[in-house]
């Protein structure tokens, strides 16, 4: 891959031109959303989509989110072939914000952006920049996060940077992202409305709105071999760090009592504020026990953090709860986990 000179844009009326310049001339952009920052490309243009796989690793047969700056782009870009009703109602309670629709794809939606499904993911993001850099290019954005394949998503400029630099024409530095989690990402394409990814809009949310509402069985379990993904990215072992995170399935004071009796120089504990002065480790805190939003807020910082550490390669933490926004830091850390549980009630 040929290196490139990637610039680093300061939030500017002017740099907002120009990275819309940089993406309408097929280039890729590091943008803030108000998720994780995402790696962007003009979804339109199949060549310009191809060279994010390229500079992210990331595998051909994972279909990228259509970002818009307003819910008419989707007529307007004719980006599906009808939009649901449900699609009407879930872009009245929750966008601009954290939710991703699916649908099923128009023509114009280039191979690379749908990995070959019949359907597109699209999500009108509530950052400023975010929209106004999708305004000035007008054009609809391509863009997944702006990692390298398998590592954590990035909440800052400086992570996109120190995955993304020579990758990349530029990066715009639009502050550290809010939610800090993925989009949760419902598909409408079916005949019931199903969760693929949870995020910062609950099932609990969803079902307020929407009545019925499934939630995709590889959110919370590891596909068997050999199953098709309805969310291809949910079959990846994903948001690694370096360190083997173990999940520990236990009350807390279990927890407490199993990461002390294997304390060491090496290990970590990968908690809740509450446990920190009780444990022997060092300790990389998720937030309080019980607000599932800052513990998602944390979640990668803390993963990049463990392996920024230098020493660590054992991280213990607690299966969380899969209530409300619970259910989305359940599914990063089952995945960051490589799936690894240990029931202690069961050994
Ligand atoms: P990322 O942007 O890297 O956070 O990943 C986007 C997620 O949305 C991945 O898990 C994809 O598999 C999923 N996704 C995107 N488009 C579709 C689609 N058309 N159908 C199903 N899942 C999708
Ligand atoms: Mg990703």
């Amino acid at each position: 891959m040929k290196l490139l000179k990637t610039l680093l844009l300061t939030n500017t009326a002017e740099n907002i031109n120009k990275a819309a310049e940089i993406l309408k001339n097929g280039g890729l952009v590091g943008i803030p959303t108000e998720t994780v920052y995402g790696l962007a490309a003009n979804a339109l243009n199949g060549k310009a989509v191809a060279k994010i796989f390229a500079a992210k690793g990331r595998p051909m047969d994972n279909p990228l989110i259509v970002h818009i700056a307003d819910f008419n782009d989707i007529e307007r870009f004719n980006l599906v072939r009808e939009i649901p009703e449900n699609a009407k109602k879930l872009a009245k309670a929750f966008w601009p914000g954290p939710l991703t629709m699916i649908m099923k794809k128009s023509d114009i939606i280039p191979d690379e952006v749908s990995a070959g499904l019949d359907t597109v993911a699209v999500r009108f993001p509530s950052h400023p920049a975010a929209q106004a850099i999708i305004k000035a290019a007008d054009i609809p954005l391509a863009a997944p996060s702006a990692n390298l394949s398998g590592s954590p998503s990035p909440t800052t400029a400086e992570h996109v940077m120190n995955d993304m630099n020579g990758r990349i024409e530029a990066v715009f530095d639009g502050g550290a992202c809010s939610v800090g989690l993925e989009s949760t990402v419902i598909t409408l394409a079916g005949e019931v409305s199903r969760v693929l990814r949870p995020g910062g809009i609950t099932v609990e949310m969803l079902k307020d709105v929407l009545g019925e509402v499934e939630v995709d069985n590889a959110v919370l379990h590891k596909l068997a071999n050999g199953a098709k993904a309805a969310s291809p990215g949910m079959k990846y072992k994903h948001y690694a760090p370096k360190a083997n995170v173990i999940l520990l399935k236990c009350s807390d004071d279990e927890y407490i009592d199993y990461v002390n009796s294997h304390a060491a120089e090496n290990v970590a504990a990968l908690c809740c504020d509450e446990d920190i002065p009780s444990l022997k480790v060092k300790t990389f805190t998720l937030g309080k026990r019980n607000d599932y939003i800052s513990q998602a807020h944390n979640l990668f910082d803390e993963l990049r953090k463990i392996d920024e550490s230098g020493k660590i390669n054992t991280a213990y933490s607690r299966l969380p709860s899969t209530e409300g926004v619970g259910m989305a830091v359940y599914n990063r850390l089952i995945r960051a986990a490589g799936f690894e549980v240990v029931d202690l009630e069961k050994v």
